[in-house]
């Protein structure tokens, strides 16, 4: 499983994806940025505080970095610089996205 493209859409905020044995997926920057798989923003939704403001989501794209061959590492502007998503995360998060849609 791994990505023959990775394209990010600004207009219609959403990032597609095309597999070298699996359908396309397509992802919402929202659902991207609100699931950042990275330890600080895993711990914020595991553990909300009351007592601690939540840092604001971003949901426009800084920069995509690709990180080896496993990962892109996904910036958000004013936002999380931290999270690294996986082959296997992004598979996960536009199944999210599916699921949230009813479909
Ligand atoms: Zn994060």
């Amino acid at each position: 499983m791994r990505p023959t493209s990775i394209t990010a859409d600004r207009t219609t905020a959403r990032l597609a994806i095309t597999w070298d044995d699996a359908p396309p997926s397509s992802i919402s920057f929202k659902v991207l940025s609100d699931l950042c798989p990275c330890e600080l923003c895993s711990t914020e939704r595991s553990n909300p505080d009351p007592l601690k403001v939540i840092r604001p989501r971003s949901y426009e794209l800084e920069s995509i970095v690709p990180i080896g061959s496993y990962a892109v590492n996904i910036m958000w502007k004013g936002g999380c610089h931290y999270g690294l998503y996986s082959w296997e995360r992004l598979q996960q998060l536009a199944a999210v996205e599916v699921k949230m849609k009813g479909g």
